[in-house]
């Protein structure tokens, strides 16, 4: 607490504080350490909560270094504030200790499909609002990427199990292991009196490379791999293709549960790579080992194939990447791991007519998270593509609007049609 003290005690409370504006969804973060060093530790965390109820997500997983830390103006000539730091203290205190009165409904139902960040935010909101919300979650925890995706040694899980304990206070009702799109369809929930169905199914589909040997008993997409870690035998040597934060996660997941050397493989070089410098300073502490400017080839019984790759100018001054030829070596190892991004599984898309999809089989919404079809929204990963947390909670809050929105004037036109 003393720390963090110092920490607030550092910050020189901006009037057009850089650190909010860069924050995707605008946290008051002066407002908030004035009220820490005052001690009114509930009041910040309540102001906290209603702007972002994942707020003690946020303040563990969100790029910091290009939002709040990142543009604070200390860290011009020496340390930022660590604001997140502090948010994280107070948030998790609120969340722990906040009493839910539950709203009085006004029996509208809502269905929302998924309960990663996207989902979550649209079901709070709503049912605040006096909604009946169900959640269908189609694996048996709520949580999305915050559950099956980001390893619990860097966001505990109890964080999570305490949303799902105030959702169900605030009447939230959620199904777990439960699929829609096949069998639950989109026709069959509007038939049961759903007035608004809200999709946030995120990107599932791990990307393939593409090369020969994919589909080997020592191959696996990282996206998968990162559901149950644990289960897995990677052996002592384990290669990791990619460069973002998915990739980040599965090598410090397969170090963190016992493979001995651990390599993550890029055809660039580390200012190319898209995980932030944070999670990549965090990899390369944990004793993960970096080949940069190799591509794979082939995977093979032994390990992996990989080429050398070099950034060459070209005339116009831009630079591309070649892969130079008979390059090619074995590297040996024991696994690899494949983390070049996702896209939506899309369950709900092939069962559901009406559903207008973009490239790469994300949802086409307009601006207000309207799909194709009618009463139908979504929002998140399944349509803005792989992103961030805060920027599905950001959508989501936009969202939750609309469908509000719409739901009333619906039942506006319901009566006036009958009067
Ligand atoms: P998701 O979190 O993907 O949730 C979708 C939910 O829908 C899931 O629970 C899924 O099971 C469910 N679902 C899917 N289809 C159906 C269906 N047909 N019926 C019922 N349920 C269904 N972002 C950060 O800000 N910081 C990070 O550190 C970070 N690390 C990441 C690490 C990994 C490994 C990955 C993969 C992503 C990471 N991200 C991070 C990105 C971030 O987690 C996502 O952008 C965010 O979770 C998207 O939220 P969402 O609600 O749209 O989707």
């Amino acid at each position: 607490m003393k720390n963090l003290l110092n920490e607030a005690n550092n910050c020189l409370l901006c009037k057009n504080a850089r650190c909010q504006k860069n924050c995707p969804i605008n946290t008051p973060i002066p407002d908030i350490i004035k009220l820490f060093k005052e001690n009114k530790i509930e009041e910040a965390g309540k102001i906290l909560f209603e702007n972002n109820p994942l707020s003690a997500i946020c303040a563990i997983v969100c790029p910091h270094e290009n939002q709040c830390s990142g543009n604070c103006i200390k860290g011009i000539k020496g340390e930022p504030v660590h604001f997140y730091e502090i948010e994280e203290e107070i948030s998790k205190n609120y969340l722990k200790n906040m009493k839910v009165t539950k709203p009085k409904s006004n029996n509208l139902k809502v269905a929302v499909v998924g309960s990663g960040p996207a989902g979550i935010t649209v079901a709070l909101d709503l049912a605040k609002k006096g909604y009946d919300v169900t959640i269908f979650e189609k694996n048996e925890k709520i949580g999305g990427v915050l559950t099956y995706g980001i390893p619990s040694f860097r966001l505990p899980e109890s964080i999570i199990n305490l949303i799902g304990q105030r959702l169900k206070e605030y009447g939230v009702k959620i199904k777990i292991n439960s699929l829609v799109g096949p069998v639950v369809t989109l026709d069959k929930l509007f038939e049961d009196g759903y007035k608004a169905i809200f999709i946030g199914t995120g990107v599932w589909n791990p990307k393939k490379l593409n090369i020969k040997g994919e589909t080997f008993g020592h191959c696996h997409y990282a996206i998968n791999y990162l559901k149950s870690p644990h289960l897995y035998d990677l052996g002592q040597k384990v290669v990791v293709i990619g460069a973002g934060n998915v990739a980040m996660d599965a090598a410090r997941s397969a170090k963190y549960y016992g493979a001995k050397k651990v390599y993550i493989t890029y055809r660039r070089d580390f200012e190319d790579m898209t995980a932030t410098k944070h999670e990549i300073n965090e990899t390369k502490n944990e004793g993960v080992l970096f080949n940069t400017f190799k591509s794979p080839v082939e995977i093979v019984d032994e390990g992996i194939i990989l080429a050398d790759t070099k950034k060459v100018t070209n005339e116009d001054g831009s630079t591309s990447l070649i892969t130079i030829e008979n390059s090619e070596k074995l590297f040996e190892c024991d696994s690899v791991l494949i983390a070049v991004s996702q896209e939506p599984k899309n369950n709900i898309v092939i069962n559901n007519k009406g559903l207008d999809v973009k490239r790469g089989g994300l949802l086409y919404t307009n601006e207000f998270g309207q799909t194709t079809r009618e009463g139908v929204f979504a929002c998140g990963d399944v349509a803005h593509g792989a992103s961030t947390v805060i920027e599905a909670v950001v959508a989501a809050k936009r969202i939750s609007k609309s469908i509000d929105e719409y739901i009333q004037n619906s039942l506006m036109e319901e009566i006036e049609f009958t009067s």
